[in-house]
């Protein structure tokens, strides 16, 4: 049997990272995976969590199952940070689930059992993983338009016209903040008018919301998402805690699926619950407690939010240098748009061959479509950055 499954095409910034880790030049730059880094290349434990993990491992008495739903307590903190103080609970059914790759993974399934005609519509380009587990369970997909590489900006007048063609029961996947793999966003304005048409069309949103704090700030990252659960009777939302709690491994999700009232609130619970059940029974908890624990406490949450703070307000830094730079070096403006992109990641619209260029020639790694992991670099490393863009003609 083994000997008959196909071979798997191996991960593009997998094979990357292998290859940078090969790389014996000494000046290096490594903008490939999406990881936060600290100025020294690190990817620290933040400080709250570890005296969450403290406090836990001080005070947790058992390590039995928690429910088929995870900790409620886990679901309430966290839905309060992302849908604000303010939201409705009678609306929100919601799992842990494995990091935000579980929740997007379970958000398809649903759709599937409540809608298998509904198309799921993704924004080009988007992160792999979504056309990837979409093309695994065999869902119906289609692309809007999202990034006009002239501008680097979002295109909205494509994305409106390409969403045009959605149907009523429809599915459209909207990055919450920091858009993967590009770094362009909606105004508040543009997330207004996705919602309207939405809504006009009988559309449900699906929100992937992986890097709220990484942009803005912890609210101003979420007003895109709060704004379509107001305006919208159905809304998915998969968040991560992965990247803004820097717990990467400990497998940290959420699923919340908002409808109108409480028949809907008690089905969509119990099909989150099956769906859990079915696929690897109870969520892990380490990390859901972890960040519990965190945003439960107005110590912790204060620690962590000013830890937050930093590594925003660094990465933010950074995208001025670096466009700073390249208005200098390339003595034109065409370069400003990294500096009005938001989170991790830019797609900077070099060619495939631009990018290999730059690998060979300088040791910078970045992924094929020319998108850089800007806590890759640091403040020295800007400029070399900076210079090869412009030597490689970008
Ligand atoms: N959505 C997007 C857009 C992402 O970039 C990521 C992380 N790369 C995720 C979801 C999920 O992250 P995780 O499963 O590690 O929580």
């Amino acid at each position: 049997m083994l000997n008959d499954l196909p071979e798997q095409a191996p991960d593009k910034i997998l094979m990357l990272m292998q290859m940078y880790r090969e790389d014996p030049r000494e000046q290096k730059i490594d903008l490939g995976v999406g990881v936060y880094r600290d100025a020294e290349g690190k990817t620290p434990v933040m400080r709250a969590v570890k005296a969450a993990e403290e406090r836990i491992w001080k005070t947790q008495e058992t390590k039995a199952y928690t429910g088929l739903a995870g900790d409620p307590a886990y679901a309430a903190a966290l839905s309060r940070m992302i849908l604000g103080e303010a939201h409705d609970e009678g609306r929100i059914a919601a799992v842990a689930t494995p990091g935000g790759t579980g929740a997007i993974r379970q958000a398809f399934e649903m759709i599937g059992r409540a809608s298998p005609e509904a198309t799921i519509w993704l924004s080009a380009p988007t992160w792999p993983n979504h056309p990837s587990i979409l093309k695994h369970l065999g869902r119906p997909m289609a692309e809007y338009r999202y990034f006009d590489a002239k501008t680097g900006l979002v295109d909205f007048d494509g994305m409106m016209a390409d969403l045009a063609g959605i149907k009523e029961g429809d599915v459209v996947l909207l990055h919450g903040c920091c858009h993967n793999p590009t770094g362009a966003n909606l105004s508040l304005e543009q997330w207004q008018q996705v919602a309207d048409h939405l809504k006009a069309k009988g559309a449900l949103a699906m929100i992937d919301i992986a890097y709220q704090g990484f942009g803005d700030g912890l609210d101003a990252d979420a007003a895109g998402t709060r704004l379509i659960v107001k305006t919208l009777p159905e809304v998915l939302v998969a968040a991560s805690c992965s990247k803004n709690f820097g717990i990467y491994r400990e497998r940290t999700g959420l699923l919340m699926a908002i409808g109108e009232g409480p028949d809907a609130k008690k089905k969509a619970q119990g099909t989150l619950n099956y769906l859990n059940r079915q696929n690897f029974s109870f969520p892990p908890d380490h990390g859901a407690r972890i960040v519990t624990t965190i945003l439960d406490d107005e110590a912790l949450k204060a620690d962590w939010m000013a830890e937050l703070e930093d590594v925003r307000n660094g990465m933010l830094a950074l995208r001025q240098q670096l466009a700073d730079e390249l208005r200098q070096r390339s003595n034109s403006d065409r370069f400003d748009f990294i500096a009005r992109h938001r989170g991790m990641f830019s797609r900077l619209g070099a060619t495939p061959e631009q990018v290999d260029h730059m690998r060979d020639e300088n040791g910078i790694y970045m992924v094929g479509d020319s998108r850089i992991n800007i806590a890759g670099l640091n403040a020295n490393t800007v400029p070399i950055l900076a210079q090869a863009l412009v030597d490689a003609g970008v």
